[in-house]
């Protein structure tokens, strides 16, 4: 450390009450932030960091930029790794923060409890083979989408900042070091649970459970049998998040089960990406040769991962193995139609509709296979279906469009509810503006370069994605039809 960073107590408004550290000992390891070189403020957000109760001002200068790279301590702070395992494509291995710190938990004014975590900030006793860090890129694009999401109202992780190290990281080449400030409502992932069963003894997985069930789902404390409505709440969560990706065209990317959070925010931003031409079948991360991780798998992937959260939790589902099984497998079984339930009433609002009728999952089925027939932009096609007008496009010219909507105006006219007020529901759930994967990698090449112009303009749009504002037109173009598929890269 330098010496502007000795180890005076800052406060910055920070107000920590640090529960994970009071759990049993093998759930984290107690570590430090590895100090870098020259820290530098590239992102800060301060509308999240005055909802947090936070010194914007002051952690967006020097001091804030020494904090958030970990070369200072914020008085309160208990810095830990957490330990963690989890199924990555499938196969069990021991994982744990290894290049991740939670400084602690923030209580807000409000009464809010969030985790502070650096994800950059150097090797940990879980890093493996890694260095313990991040390029600059992948922690703005994580910036730039949990942002995204956020203001898509979806369920995420937010992002405090990103500051620069002023180090590099070597990866095919060398790039420029960052660190990124998350903020979650927890960092418990299903693979915490896996870490618990097979690392920990009864005891310390019921704790756990107890401590997951204060902290997200206080309203089962109360419960004579807590374990069982722990995994149908967890369950349902996770049903309504994948519902509302799969509603803005997200792909997550790499949902391995230490990327699955329990509370149900969308957690990780790695090769995540939005869909353009509406396809189930598409995938963008580069390592996901099989497509386990595609946009139409995402539900049965969400599946099963609970299943496999399931079974961490059987010692505590029943008497013997068998009941335990019984009692998992019969909440697991509601999984599809939990899901539906919440995909449908989703599409229905999409499609500017009130009240259900039986046939509403099928009139939206229909539509998206027009879409996938003729490879239409998901996005856009929905937005400009909330206009009186449509567009004149080749795609509202069609024959089978022409029949859809014959049957869609027709179920419109069944409900009370004047066109004008269906319109604008259908405004406020099918957005302009996402982040379109070629915005997003031309906003973090120019931050590469040190241009922030471009990053600052789409975060700006990302801000009000459910406006049409003229200046943000440009983002809500779909991409040309590309001769290359837009792929994504991990990352690391
Ligand atoms: P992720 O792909 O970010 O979900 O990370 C999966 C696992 O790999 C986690 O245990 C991370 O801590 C670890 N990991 C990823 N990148 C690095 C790195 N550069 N150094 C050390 N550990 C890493
Ligand atoms: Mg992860």
């Amino acid at each position: 450390m330098n010496e502007a960073s000795a180890n005076a107590p800052t406060v910055l408004g920070f107000n920590f009450d640090n529960s994970y550290a009071r759990l049993p000992r093998h759930f984290f390891e107690r570590t430090n932030p590895v100090p870098v070189a020259a820290p530098r403020m590239i992102v800060f957000n301060r509308p999240l960091a005055d909802a947090l109760g936070l010194e914007a001002e002051t952690l967006a200068g020097a001091e804030g930029a020494a904090v958030l790279a970990g070369n200072r301590m914020p008085a309160g702070a208990e810095p830990i790794a957490q330990a963690y395992a989890g199924h990555q494509f499938g196969h069990f291995t021991m994982l744990g923060d290894g290049r991740a710190i939670l400084l602690g938990e923030h209580v807000t004014p409000g009464g809010r409890r969030v985790d502070i975590q650096l994800k950059g900030s150097g090797r940990t006793m879980f890093s493996r083979r890694g260095d313990g860090r991040a390029a600059l890129g992948p922690m703005l694009r994580e910036y730039v989408v949990s942002e995204a999401m956020h203001a898509l109202g979806i369920p995420t992780t937010r992002s405090l900042a990103v500051v620069a190290t002023g180090e590099h990281v070597y990866r095919e080449t060398r790039l420029p070091g960052a660190i990124l400030t998350r903020v979650a409502a927890s960092h418990i992932r299903v693979g915490t649970f896996e870490y618990a069963a097979a690392q920990a003894g009864r005891d310390d997985l019921r704790t756990l459970a107890l401590y997951t069930i204060d902290r997200h789902f206080p309203e089962l404390r109360a419960e004579d049998d807590p374990f069982p409505a722990l995994l149908a709440s967890v369950l349902a969560r996770q049903a309504s998040l994948v519902a509302q990706w799969l509603h803005v065209g997200f792909i997550h990317g790499v949902m391995n089960t230490d990327n699955m959070s329990l509370c149900g925010e969308s957690i990780d931003y790695g090769p995540c990406a939005f869909m353009d031409a509406y396809d189930p079948a598409t995938v963008f991360s580069s390592i996901d040769h099989g497509g386990r991780y595609a946009y139409g798998n995402q539900p049965s992937i969400a599946q099963w991962n609970l299943t496999r959260f399931a079974e961490t939790l059987l010692p505590l589902l029943g008497e013997s193995e068998e009941a335990a099984v019984e009692t998992a497998t019969a909440i697991l079984d509601t999984f599809p139609a939990v899901f539906r339930d919440f995909w449908v009433s989703g599409m229905r609002a999409k499609l500017g509709l009130f009240h259900d009728e039986e046939d509403d999952a099928e009139l939206a089925q229909a539509l998206l296979a027009l879409m996938r027939e003729e490879g239409a932009d998901y996005t856009r096609t929905l937005r400009d279906l909330c206009r009186a007008n449509l567009p004149d496009t080749p795609f509202f010219r069609g024959e089978g469009f022409r029949h859809w909507l014959e049957r869609w105006r027709a179920r419109l006219a069944r409900q009370r509810e004047p066109l004008e007020e269906a319109r604008r529901l259908m405004r406020s759930r099918n957005p302009a503006v996402i982040p379109r994967n070629r915005r997003v990698e031309e906003a973090l090449e120019a931050a590469g370069r040190g241009d922030l112009a471009p990053l600052t303009r789409l975060l700006a749009a990302l801000e009000r994605p459910f406006e049409d504002i003229p200046a943000h037109a440009a983002y809500a173009e779909p991409p040309k039809p590309a001769a290359e598929p837009y792929r994504t890269f991990c990352g690391t």
